[in-house]
Parts: C-alpha cells; sequence; structure tokens
C-alpha cells in the first residue's frame, strides 16, 4: 500500500490524511504540538473553555463532505446549529445593529435605523452571489497552476462575465458608491479582514464574502469550533489514519537523479520516515525556511505581503451581559485610521474595532453559572519586531475603556481569569509565519494568483495545503486546499 505523510494536524492536514486514507493509502500525521488543530485548538482556562482561533463557522458542507466520502453518518460524529442571528454591531453615536441571517429582516432593520434602503442591502446581496457564481469554480475549487484549469468551459464561461468580479477599485470604493449610510460601507468593508486584509486596499471582488454568511448561513457547532477539529481526527483514526505528536518534522527528504527529483520521505529526530508521497501543512514559508533548506525558493511568491494578525484576550467573566449576543462587533469610529495604523504604520490605534465571541451564549458548558466565556479580539499588524509587551499594555487599557463607553458598564470588575495570544505566540504555536492568521494579504487584484501552489513543481510527489497557499486562509479554503490535492493527485511510482 503507498504511503503518505502528513506534515502538521492543522484543519486542511486532517483533511488531507482523511482524503488519503479514503484514497486507500497508509496515512501517517506528524504533529509538532502535543494537540491536533493548529489554529483551530481550545483553551480550558479556571472552569471556562474558549476556541482559541476561528469562531465564525460558515460553509459546513465541505466538513460534511469529508464523512460521505468516508462514508460515515456525519452526524454521528459532529452536529452544528444554523444561527438565527449572525453578529451584533455597535457604533460609538449609539447605533446598535443586528445582522440577521433572514435577508430580509436585516434589510429591514438597516432601512429602519440607517440612512441605507431595505433595496440597497438586497441589491448588495445579489451583486455578492453574482461574485461568487463568477469565481467560485475557478479560483477557490480548482488550482490556478495547470494548463487544463484554464481550458475548462467553467473558466471560459467566467472569463466572459470577469467584469462582474469589481476587480478593479478597492472594496472600500464599491462600498462607498453603493451605500448611502457610512455605517453600512463600514460593516460591508469589516469583510476584507475575514481574510486578513484591508478594505481600502484589497479589491472589491472580496464582497463574495458575505454571500457565504447571508446565504449558505453562519454556523455553531453544538461543542463548539474545536469540535470540528476533534471529529475530524476521530473520523481519520477510524480511517486507520496515524497521529503522532509532539514529533516536529525536520527536514522533507528528496532524491535527485537523471529523471529529475522526487520526494522520498521527513526526517524527524534524525530519522528517516520514507513515504512515497509527503503533503506539507505547515505554513509556506516555514516549508521552504525549515524542510527544505537545501532547495531553491521560489522568492516572489515568499515575499507577498502577509495578512494581518491578531491580539486575543480570553476573558472568564463573573457576569452576564444580555445585550451582547455570540459574534459581536464594536467598530472604531474612524476605521480608515484603523487600517492605516495596522497597514502602514504597523502598530495598533488608540480607538480598535473589537470583536468579542461568548460561546456559552449557545454552549452553557462553556462558562461557568452566571458567567460568560469571553474571547476579545482586535485586529493587528503581522509581528515585524514590534514591541508587543507595550502595545498589550495599552490596548488593553483602550480596549476596556470602550467596552465601558459602548455597554455603560465597569467591566474590568467581572474579569476572574485571563490568557492573551498576540502575533508571536501565534507563530510559536501554530508555525504562522509573523503570525498572520490567513498567510498573505488580498490587498491586491493579482493576490489570488500569488498564492503558492498545492503541488512541487520541481519535487515530484510533494504536496502543499493549509491556510498559506492556493485558494487561501480560512477553515472552508483551507479544508478545500486539501480538495484539490485529492482531485490532482498524481503519484509518480518510487
Ligand atoms: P494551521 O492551523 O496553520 O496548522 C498547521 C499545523 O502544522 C500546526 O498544528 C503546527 O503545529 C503544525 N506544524 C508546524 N510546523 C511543523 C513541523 N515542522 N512538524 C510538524 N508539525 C508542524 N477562519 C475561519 O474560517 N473563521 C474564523 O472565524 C477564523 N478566525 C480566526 C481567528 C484566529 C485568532 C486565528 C489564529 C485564525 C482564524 N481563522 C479563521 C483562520 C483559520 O484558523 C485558519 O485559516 C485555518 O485554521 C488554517 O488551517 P491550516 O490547515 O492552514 O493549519
Amino acid at each position: 500500500m503507498p504511503k503518505a505523510i502528513i506534515i502538521g494536524a492543522g484543519i486542511a492536514g486532517i483533511a488531507s490524511a482523511i482524503r488519503m486514507a479514503v484514497k486507500g493509502y497508509e496515512v501517517e500525521v506528524f504533529e509538532s504540538n502535543s494537540y491536533p488543530g493548529g489554529k483551530l485548538a481550545e483553551i480550558n482556562l479556571h472552569g471556562f473553555r474558549f476556541d482559541a482561533g476561528p469562531s465564525l463557522f460558515t460553509m459546513p458542507q465541505y466538513v460534511d463532505e469529508l464523512f460521505a466520502l468516508a462514508k460515515k453518518n456525519p452526524s454521528d460524529y459532529f452536529q452544528y446549529d444554523k444561527l438565527g442571528e449572525i453578529c451584533r454591531y455597535f457604533y460609538e453615536d449609539g447605533l446598535n445593529l443586528t445582522a440577521w441571517t433572514d435577508i430580509n429582516k436585516f434589510a429591514d432593520e438597516i432601512e429602519q435605523k440607517t440612512n441605507s434602503s431595505a433595496e440597497e442591502i438586497k441589491k448588495f446581496l445579489n451583486k455578492s452571489e453574482t461574485i461568487y457564481s463568477v469565481t467560485h469554480k475557478v479560483f477557490l475549487e480548482r488550482t490556478l497552476h495547470k494548463l487544463n484549469s484554464y481550458l475548462h468551459w467553467d473558466t471560459v464561461k467566467s472569463v466572459f462575465r470577469f467584469g462582474q468580479i469589481d476587480a478593479f477599485r478597492t472594496q472600500s470604493k464599491a462600498n462607498e458608491a453603493f451605500f448611502n449610510d457610512e455605517r453600512i460601507v463600514q460593516l460591508f468593508n469589516r469583510y476584507a479582514t475575514y481574510n486578513g486584509s484591508n478594505p481600502y486596499q484589497a479589491p472589491a471582488t472580496l464582497n463574495v464574502i458575505p454571500h457565504f454568511e447571508y446565504h449558505f448561513g453562519a454556523f455553531l457547532p453544538k461543542k463548539g469550533m474545536y469540535s470540528i477539529t476533534t471529529s475530524l481526527v476521530k473520523l481519520a483514526e477510524d480511517l486507520g489514519v496515524k497521529f503522532q505528536f509532539n514529533t516536529k518534522v525536520e527536514e522533507i527528504v528528496f532524491k535527485a537523479d537523471g529523471r529529475g527529483i522526487k520526494v522520498e520521505g521527513v526526517r524527524n529526530n534524525g530519522q528517516i520516515h520514507k513515504a512515497n508521497f509527503v503533503i506539507s501543512n505547515l505554513d509556506i514559508w516555514f516549508t521552504y525556511k525549515n524542510l527544505l533548506k537545501d532547495f531553491k525558493a521560489p522568492k516572489k511568491l515568499l515575499s507577498q505581503q502577509r495578512s494581518s494578525s491578531a491580539l486575543i484576550f480570553y476573558w472568564g467573566m463573573k457576569n452576564e451581559y444580555p445585550e451582547l449576543g455570540l459574534h459581536n462587533i464594536l467598530f472604531a469610529e474612524n476605521y480608515k485610521a484603523e487600517f492605516d495604523s495596522i497597514w502602514k504604520e504597523q502598530t495598533i490605534c488608540s480607538d480598535p474595532t473589537i470583536y468579542i465571541n461568548i460561546t456559552s451564549k449557545h454552549i452553557k458548558a462553556d462558562a461557568p453559572k452566571g458567567c460568560e466565556n469571553w474571547f476579545v479580539m482586535i485586529n493587528v499588524p503581522a509581528n515585524n519586531g514590534q514591541n508587543w509587551d507595550e502595545f498589550i499594555i495599552k490596548a488593553k487599557e483602550n480596549i476596556i475603556q470602550k467596552l465601558n463607553r459602548i455597554l455603560k458598564k465597569n467591566i474590568a470588575d467581572d474579569i476572574v481569569c485571563e490568557q492573551i495570544l498576540d502575533p508571536r505566540s501565534i507563530e510559536i504555536k501554530t508555525g504562522s509565519y509573523q503570525g498572520s492568521l490567513y498567510g498573505n494579504s488580498s490587498n491586491n487584484q493579482f493576490a489570488a494568483f500569488l498564492r503558492h501552489p498545492n503541488f512541487s513543481s520541481k519535487i515530484e510527489n510533494l504536496y502543499f495545503c493549509g491556510g498559506s497557499v492556493h485558494p487561501g486562509g480560512g477553515i472552508p479554503l483551507a479544508l478545500l486546499s486539501a480538495k484539490i490535492i485529492d482531485d490532482n493527485l498524481k503519484l509518480t511510482k518510487s
């Protein structure tokens, strides 16, 4: 039986392991941490449980597909609910909006409370759907790095509709032209942060993202986001996949002969583990820097601007806040200044947009009775050696002041325990270069073409999956990277 080694048990590594096991290969996953999931992990603190990274679950069909491929019943492993309410938005001028899953209800809410009309919202979401229909088969579900992708009929059709994807103006410019009320521009500009980008630079094509939430829906796994990881690990193990934790791969071993260069396996602790093919799930930057040291790296692809990172406070709160929901955004007053701080000044502004995720609103076991588990996140630049200790002290003060101002409470009195994650610790814990959350940023219209392919064109039988390679970051796209490898796997005999 041919053998596959996967380096890294991030979500795409686990999905790749499942796909290879379904194909009938012997599969072994080497993971440097003592636990699976990479960014999709959890934190337990004094009776509170937190999802450490992702909190918004969209496109669950890509997870379900893995159970279907393995001919298993998804609900035996993993269950989730569709949310009626996507997010609560709070503005400094006192405006509060709820983004309902029901588009009519959401559009009515906006018409009643702002200067934008229900019609604007509906038209915008239709446009979002159009961008999805033109782009998803070409940019998300196939490799961009093989000729046959371009000869495919779906690609030809998309080329004729290319003008509809709005690639030649920024997301913010498009939204300013679309909405009458600047607070609604801000609400939809926020979607650029879903892949760590800047709405004042990224192409308006990113307006595809609301389509995922408003048409397909926003979801929450019944046992929290980390159960995506644990249930897929269970599925993989049921299919015979072996996980080796606390096992850091030090090198991808390959052999050159007259016919080319072929992967041979990986090296850990001085020992070579042979495989017919290797899939690397770790950040492509570190794959080249640490595991392929003797190999010429594709400089242009690796020097692209990284996505933003995050500063997260995990707070156990000894009170309940009925005005907050599962997902909450408290907007910066000056959004442009916030993005200038992140992208131009590489710092954190004094009034950042704050995201609060509280899973205990739905999953009671995540916090003691009468308490809440707050995941409080702000977007920050990727790590370029800034003085993070100083930044964290200042940011915490500013966050608490803003929360007190908007919620009209003294929230600091309710914090009973705290853990902090910053770009440095994100890099250490997940192997993400500069602590960026989503690999490269999408701050230019060619970004989709400047992500590394899912295979090596120089080393046969070496593949790459995860948020730092094509088609990009976020759980759905990371899962699609595993699917693209599955669709393109061409094993050259060793
Ligand atoms: P990663 O999670 O990057 O894991 C890579 C794995 O490789 C790690 O386990 C690491 O330990 C391992 N590894 C590294 N080096 C080695 C080595 N040498 N040997 C062996 N193993 C190694 N996405 C969403 O869809 N929704 C969200 O709401 C969302 N919010 C986010 C919030 C935060 C704070 C973060 C950090 C991310 C968020 N994301 C979100 C992005 C999402 O988490 C990632 O895109 C996705 O989880 C990346 O998965 P991956 O497969 O690339 O692997």
